[in-house]
């Protein structure tokens, strides 16, 4: 488990997907934007997947059951099991069966998701403080979850009961723009309380335990779109990863990057996991990537020469990530991110 500080963007001689062997991939942002997939994911996953790369489906969201999101994924045309979709839901009910006996009351504010892998692991969910729980848990419970729900949990919090949240993304996309994600509600329960919940989901250790439980990968490669939580998750559990910029990560946020934000690859889209990664290499007081030589100017990264935006891209992220170190780069990269079109 290496954590050294990563100052480049990695490289690979083989295709990704014949180099590792699974992929644990994020959804949103990845497979799939709201209702439809991803351009090129389906063709990609079912490429990688033919190779004899094992795909899971990795998912901080705790509303749906696995059956629901691997029927969602068929239905995009990405045949998915139930087994191959990995929930925050199930992190968070291991976490809780690990501290609690069998049989045990779990009030619950959240979606159909959380109750299915509370009774997975042979607890039994309740809908309210005065059910006597011996544990509460949040997931993300959707639009629908009345308000009423915060103020269960609530009272049970604050007589000492133990409180547990599937994940903290403060947010959520969804097909009509950002809504308030678990985050959001667990701090409604935290402002009423002052208790600090258990954490299950990206970027968090139990999560990434979960996930290798569940998949018995190997060699895994986490594939997302978001720094603080897929590429951190990946960073937290020691293994490689990939970032595709069809999700919330821009070349702006990409070149910021502190060391444990920085994936080990960076592609535009999942056609990435089929290909080798190229060497960025040192060159003239800069980095060099296919044609393209990036290099830290006065207050600004400069980048020289021609290719493709993604092999700019990784050079400008070598040259940004080396001048920060363990910090994070200052230096204004938009300009060579606009020539690379990014
Ligand atoms: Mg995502």
């Amino acid at each position: 488990m290496s954590r050294s500080v990563r100052t480049r963007p990695g490289a690979s001689g083989r295709a990704l997907s014949e180099a590792y062997d699974t992929a644990l991939l994020d959804l949103d942002g990845v497979v799939y934007a709201g209702g439809s997939a991803i351009v090129h994911a389906v063709e990609s996953l079912a490429a990688a997947r033919e190779g004899g790369m094992h795909l899971a489906y990795v998912t901080n969201n705790a509303l749906r059951t696995p059956d629901t999101v691997a029927a969602h994924l068929t239905e995009l045309g990405i045949p998915a099991d139930a087994g191959d979709v990995i929930t925050s839901a199930q992190a968070v009910a291991r976490l809780i069966g690990d501290q609690v006996p069998q049989g045990s009351r779990v009030l619950v504010v959240g979606g159909e998701g959380l109750r299915a892998a509370l009774r997975e692991r042979g607890l039994v969910p309740v809908e309210s403080a005065d059910d006597d729980p011996v544990a509460v848990v949040q997931g993300y419970g959707g639009p629908e979850l009345p308000w009423g729900r915060f103020a269960e949990a609530s009272y049970a919090v604050a007589r000492g009961v133990p409180w547990f949240a599937s994940n903290t993304d403060l947010t959520i996309p969804s097909g009509r723009g950002i809504a308030p994600g678990n985050g959001a509600a667990v701090e409604v329960v935290r402002i009423a309380t002052g208790a600090e919940p258990q954490v299950a989901g990206k970027p968090l250790p139990p999560m990434h335990r979960e996930t290798i439980l569940r998949t018995g990968a190997e060699r895994p490669l986490v594939v997302g779109d978001r720094l603080d939580t897929d590429i951190e998750g990946a960073f937290n559990g020691g293994v490689d990863s990939l970032l595709v910029l069809t999700g919330v990560t821009d070349g702006v946020r990409l070149l910021a990057a502190p060391p444990r934000h920085r994936p080990t690859y960076v592609d535009a889209d999942l056609r990435g996991m089929l290909t080798g990664q190229p060497e960025v290499v040192a060159a003239g007081g800069g980095f060099r990537c296919g044609g393209w030589t990036a290099t830290a100017g006065a207050g600004a990264l400069e980048l020289d020469g021609d290719g493709t935006a993604m092999d700019g891209l990784r050079a400008l992220c070598a040259a940004a990530w080396t001048a920060a170190g363990d910090g994070v780069c200052e230096l204004d990269g938009s300009k060579a991110l606009a020539r690379l079109g990014l």
